[in-house]
């Protein structure tokens, strides 16, 4: 099983290469995050001694009970789920930095905790589905950024999103393109230290997120096989 693992990891490099090179785009640009919700520890560390260091978890709780507080020296762990803001103090305890900030109020109270330069990304709601998180527009996205540019920790590295879940290629693609002319237009307005970072693209749809200019892809499914 965990040689399987092993041959997932070098499949997906490969994939992710090939889907770079067909879109036009250098490999080397394309970065991947392993999403390793519902896995052990065990499981991440077989792909950390791949090379991997990035890992994305969508729970604060889960974190804190699978993984051990002195973790692998390199092994970097980013909150990519909705995060309550009771749990942000935890949040910035466990995890180096958080990839689903979705509201102002989040990244003020994050801010208030913190005593360290921070990264986060900014989650955008780019599909029309209600039950998503992010931002529920660009508008309230850069009315957030007035404040938070201004904040003393938070270092805001880029932008993500969730595409819409029913594999409607054109619909995908709408979603993406949406966030990638968001990136450019907070590049333009903001210009945040650092800012470089467009996280979307999932096992299913990361091709086009490829295509449509993502430089991070968020992989679970097709690396450690189905959940649960
Ligand atoms: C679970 C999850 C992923 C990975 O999804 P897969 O389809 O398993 O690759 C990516 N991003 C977020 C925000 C997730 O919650």
């Amino acid at each position: 099983m965990m040689i399987e693992l092993r041959e997932h990891y070098q499949e997906i490099q490969e994939t992710l290469a090939e889907a770079a090179r067909k879109a036009g785009r250098e490999p080397e640009a394309i970065r991947l995050m392993a999403v390793s919700k519902t896995r052990t520890y065990q499981e991440m560390l077989e792909i950390f001694s791949c090379g991997q260091l990035l890992f994305g978890e969508n729970r604060v709780q889960e974190v804190q009970e699978k993984v051990p507080q002195l973790r692998r020296e390199g092994m970097r762990l980013h909150l990519i789920g909705h995060l309550q803001s009771n749990k942000a103090k935890k949040a910035i305890e466990l995890f180096d930095g958080i990839d689903s900030v979705d509201s102002l109020k989040l990244a003020n109270k994050l801010d208030g905790y913190l005593t360290r330069p921070f990264p986060i990304l900014l989650e955008l709601k780019t599909a029309e589905e209600d039950s998503k998180s992010g931002f529920s527009s660009q508008d309230v996205l850069f009315s957030a950024l007035d404040t938070i540019m201004k904040s003393s920790y938070l270092q805001v590295r880029g932008l993500m999103t969730i595409g819409p879940l029913d594999g409607d290629e054109k619909k995908v693609r709408v979603a993406f393109s949406r966030l990638r002319n968001t990136f450019d237009a907070v590049q333009t307005r903001f210009a945040p230290p650092g800012f470089d970072t467009l996280s979307m693209g999932m096992s299913g749809d990361y091709r086009l997120a490829i295509e449509e200019g993502s430089n991070l892809v968020r992989i679970g499914t097709k690396l450690f096989g189905n959940r649960g």
